[in-house]
């Protein structure tokens, strides 16, 4: 991890706004000096006051200084060391030329003058380009300093209650407050301490909402920052930043640090082209040094939140380290009730309004977004001066709520949903009939990630080994979302494009690789899925095997998929009256699990003890779990 320091830098806004001050600065500052001041003897003066050449005068005890009239009416500054010259006075007077006195020579503020900017140009330039690379963050001024937020302890009045709708999440962190309850205690009692929980789940929905509501369930310190806030600036200082927020949390402790978008520089090192980003490896390693260096004994605890946990640098996940992950997902129709619920509390409704009806018209809403519906109701209502938020202003703020310019690429519409639940409820379907496949674990319409739904499926147990059936049942369970958009809507969506390139893929490979297939034969051909070089491909199945050859096994693909789409079909239509109920049930709650499935399709329940802990993995699910 002792990577070279190298002197790359990066030239951010930052620096080049520094560098238009220096310019300017300089630019004044030679100016300034630049100013025409012409230095006379005292006997020219002296006669340029007799001539009448010469208007407002400074005298100061040491210097006289003025305005010098020259050729064709120009004017210009001129300055004279001052003599022991009694008559002065009198002979100003007489030629009637302005004059004031100044008590302190003026040369020596000048020169001060001078000087301090001087001074204030190499501080600049210190400041810029030498401290940054000195890599400290105790220097005289606190740049480096971070710009966490400290929330008291006895102010902090969030709690779980202000939090709805994720309780696993809740259940999972539990222990985290125990233990910041009494450190002491908890280690006494010895076992694992706790030390960085990862909170990872779609923006708004609730994670920085949950932090602090964990600090105020256990009356600790409330210490928050932004991951990219320790990127933006110049090299070291995100690196100090770090150092300087866990400094403050030790001298406050217990307490919690909370990190928001920990991607900003947690994300894998030495990715992309051209090397990592030196500042945020100096940030991460120093987050990473931080970590490590800290005993979960001196009551801290490290938060952090993302909602990208796949691109973390795997040295932050490693056990000692951020090894707690606890996903915070988008709310069921339930959850977002409960989330309106909280909300609710801080406006006046009107008895009308049901907030379960509002949660049901807000597929795919979070709870900021919900927050926001509930805000927006509110401002409409007193706008129109109404005693209380009433159901048109409640729909109202959905639809802006709806149109806001980050909601519009995940809200789904009704007609939508109805697509995805008859999609998913065909995997669903397919997947608990075909004899060769996992248990169905559950069946939902919540998005997560890419997915706009998913049916998960978990093995009862490792497997080594594949057989044939058990890949064409897979092909079956992947082409049933297809299938059942067309029995249902008489018409099929792009929804389906990942299903078939997933299918595909398995054909190839039982045909190509496996040599499964009866009408090719048990052969392993070059081209198959993996291995497959860019632009290679093509080149070499022509070069390894014959045209003819080729020919037959696109068609085997074909006649597979082809086949496992007809016997989808058949399953589906077989199975109609129950397959109808099962996407009613999903559209009403949004998850159905196993056992209710299986009640629903009239079969004895599966085995299911495995499941749940591929739950708490970050959102890659485990790699034997099946997501469609
Ligand atoms: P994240 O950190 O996951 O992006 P935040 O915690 O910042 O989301 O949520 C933003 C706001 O949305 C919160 O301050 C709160 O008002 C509201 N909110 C989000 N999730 C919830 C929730 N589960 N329960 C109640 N309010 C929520
Ligand atoms: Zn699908």
């Amino acid at each position: 991890m002792n990577k070279q320091k190298n002197n790359r830098r990066i030239i951010s806004l930052n620096q080049i706004l520094v560098w238009v001050a220096i310019f300017a600065v300089a630019v004044f500052f030679f100016n300034r000096s630049g100013v025409q001041t012409k230095e006379l003897n005292y006997s020219d003066f002296k006669q340029k006051v007799a001539s009448g050449e010469v208007s407002d005068l400074t005298v100061a005890p040491t210097l006289i200084t003025g305005t010098l009239k020259e050729a064709e009416g120009k004017e210009s500054r001129f300055k004279t060391v001052r003599m022991e010259d009694p008559d002065l006075v009198r002979e100003l007077t007489a030629k009637n030329v302005g004059f004031k006195a100044q008590a302190d020579s003026s040369w020596v503020s000048n020169i001060l003058f001078n000087v301090l900017w001087i001074f204030l140009l190499i501080g600049l330039w210190w400041f810029v380009f030498i401290r940054p690379q000195r890599n400290d963050g105790k220097s005289a001024m606190n740049f480096a300093r971070s710009k966490a937020k400290m929330q008291d302890p006895s102010k902090q009045n969030i709690t779980f209650k202000d939090v709805a709708g994720v309780e696993e999440a809740k259940e999972e962190l539990q222990d985290i407050i125990k233990f910041l309850k009494n450190p002491k205690k908890f280690h006494k009692i010895g076992g694992k301490l706790p030390k960085g929980v990862l909170l990872y789940g779609a923006p708004g929905t609730g994670k920085t909402l949950l932090a602090k509501a964990v600090a105020g369930e256990a009356g600790v310190a409330f210490f928050s920052a932004s991951a990219s806030e320790f990127v933006e600036m110049f090299v070291g200082v995100g690196a100090a930043r770090v150092r300087d927020l866990f400094d403050q949390a030790k001298k406050n402790s217990p307490a919690i640090i909370f990190i928001d978008e920990l991607d900003a520089v947690g994300r894998r090192r030495f990715a992309g082209i051209g090397g990592g980003h030196d500042e945020r490896e100096q940030t991460l390693n120093q987050l990473l040094i931080e970590l490590d260096g800290f005993e979960s004994k001196q009551g801290i605890i490290l938060m952090a939140s993302t909602n990208r946990p796949d691109v973390l640098d795997p040295a932050l996940i490693r056990p000692g380290r951020f090894d707690r992950h606890v996903s915070v997902p988008a709310p069921d129709l339930k959850g977002r009730e409960e989330i309106l619920k909280v909300h609710a509390k801080k406006v006046k409704l009107a008895p009308e309004v049901d907030l379960k009806t509002i949660a049901k018209g807000t597929p795919g809403f979070v709870g900021a977004d919900l927050a926001n519906v509930i805000n927006e109701a509110a401002i409409l209502a007193a706008r129109s001066d109404k005693e209380a938020v009433d159901n048109a202003d409640m729909d109202e703020a959905v639809e802006r709520v709806i149109a806001g310019p980050q909601k519009k690429s995940r809200i789904i519409s009704e007609k939508e949903k109805k697509i995805i639940a008859a999609h998913e409820v065909g995997h669903t379907v397919v997947a608990r009939l075909t004899h060769h496949s996992d248990p169905v674990h559950k069946v939902t319409i919540i998005p997560r990630g890419q997915a706009l739904g998913y049916t998960l499926q978990l093995p009862l147990e490792d497997k080594f080994l594949t057989s044939k059936s058990e890949i064409l049942d897979r092909i079956c369970i992947l082409l049933a979302g297809r299938v059942s958009e067309e029995v249902v809507f008489g018409e099929i969506t792009s929804g389906a494009s990942d299903d078939l390139n997933k299918a595909t893929a398995y054909a190839r490979k039982m045909i190509m690789e496996l040599g499964m297939s009866d009408k090719i034969g048990p052969i392993a051909l070059p081209g198959g899925e993996e291995g497959e070089v860019f632009l290679g491909r093509d080149l070499s199945r022509h070069r390894q095997y014959s045209e003819d050859l080729a020919r037959r096994i696109d068609a085997e693909i074909s006649d597979t998929l082809q086949n496992a789409y007809a016997r989808a079909k058949e399953i589906i239509t077989s199975h109609r009256a129950q397959f109808d109920t099962l996407i009613e049930r999903l559209l009403e709650k949004e998850v159905v699990e196993a056992a209710e499935i299986d009640e629903i399709l009239g079969l004895a329940p599966a085995k299911k003890e495995e499941a749940e802990k591929v739950e708490s993995q970050p959102d890659q699910p485990a790699q034997q779990a099946e997501l469609f």
